[in-house]
């Protein structure tokens, strides 16, 4: 088991749902179980096209069997089935789920950096973060 925390931002749609819908996707993924859930802040979007609106984020400590590039498909996935089409980067979407911390691995390659390069110093990720930890 590795001990793992995920970044879950919202900034489309009901925000607030898609954040819980998405808590209870990564909850029911297999060898995956839930340990801290943090509380939702309302952030303001960094770069990205402008007058989009504020997000929501959490952070959530979970601690899993799957590997970190299946785990990352997997959290694709739940992004899909949650209604997440084709977006900008960093511009709006109805979710992103983020991989921050897996264990103590130190990843970089094409398709998965971790830690989380660009958020891992932001207000966002740190908030939420310090709650679960
Ligand atoms: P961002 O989250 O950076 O705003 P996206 O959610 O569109 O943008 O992700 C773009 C790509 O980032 C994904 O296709 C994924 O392969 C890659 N990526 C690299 N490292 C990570 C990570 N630690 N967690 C999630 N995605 C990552
Ligand atoms: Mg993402």
């Amino acid at each position: 088991m590795a001990t793992c925390y995920l970044g879950i931002g919202s900034n489309l749609g009901n925000r607030r749902k898609n954040i819980k819908l998405a808590v209870k996707k990564v909850g029911a993924l297999k060898d995956t179980c839930i340990i801290k859930e943090s509380s939702v802040f309302e952030t303001l979007p960094v770069g990205g096209p402008a007058g989009q609106p504020n997000y929501f984020n959490s952070v959530l400590k979970i601690q899993t069997k799957v590997p970190p590039l299946i785990l990352l498909k997997k959290l694709k996935r739940i992004e899909k089935e949650l209604g997440r089409g084709p977006s900008l980067r960093f511009g709006p979407r109805t979710i992103d789920l983020d991989i921050l911390l897996y264990a103590d691995k130190v990843i970089k390659n094409k398709k998965l950096t971790i830690p989380h390069p660009r958020m891992f110093l932001r207000d966002f990720v740190i908030k939420p973060l310090k709650e679960v930890l």
